[in-house]
């Protein structure tokens, strides 16, 4: 297999076990597909083929582990429907196993946002995209960044991120892309779009 130089999303490295094939069931799933189609807009999801590189999720509830997620492998060109996110209710990182509900895999990086909801109480959205502009500003903009490279989805990926996470809402992933966290969808989204505004801006 060829290795590019940034690693493209290409499926899930876990397994899936289904407790049921139920899609969420959250009125907040309308605000998570808003973010969805946003990211798209603004590129920080770009697509390979016809598939985007992000997954944006919302913690149920305050304190608790499962989380609503994005599928693997969804496009969000076009208006998403429930089906295309999936619950996760708990992961079992040492096996590599996700918990899950719905029908599809959950997006290849359920384990990062699981071991970010587990460490971080106050996070209550992980939106994780991809963006060349963000990546050029760790130095500009003094941003957390990873040590090491890691395989997208991989454990060794997760260690990396919680390794320079801290308090920290906002980190790169080297050579990846961003997580953006917030107590709500809104801060963890719009956090996203000023930290590109900022790189963006002169000086
Ligand atoms: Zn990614």
């Amino acid at each position: 297999m060829e290795t590019p130089a940034r690693e493209i999303h290409g499926g899930v490295k876990f397994r899936t076990e289904f407790l049921s094939a139920a899609a969420p069931a959250d009125a907040r799933l309308e605000e998570l597909k808003a973010w969805c189609a946003e990211f798209h807009k603004r590129n920080f999801a770009p697509p390979y083929g016809e598939f985007s590189q992000g997954n944006l999720s919302f913690r149920i509830r305050p304190g608790g582990d499962a989380f609503v997620i994005s599928g693997s492998q969804v496009g969000w060109k076009d208006r998403l429907t429930d089906d295309k996110f999936v619950t996760v209710q708990n992961c079992d990182l040492q096996n590599g196993i996700v918990y899950a509900n719905g029908t599809r895999d959950p997006s290849s990086e359920s384990m990062l946002h699981f071991a970010i909801y587990r460490a971080r109480k106050d996070v209550q959205a992980v939106f994780h995209g991809h963006s060349r502009e963000i990546l050029l500003c760790v130095n500009k903009l003094n941003l957390s960044e990873t040590r090491e490279k890691a395989p997208y989805g991989s454990i060794e990926l997760v260690r990396s991120v919680m390794e320079v996470l801290g308090d920290a809402d906002f980190v790169l992933i080297r050579k990846h892309g961003f997580v953006s966290l917030g107590a709500t969808m809104k801060e963890a989204g719009e956090r996203a779009i000023e930290t590109h505004r900022l790189c963006l801006q002169d000086g």
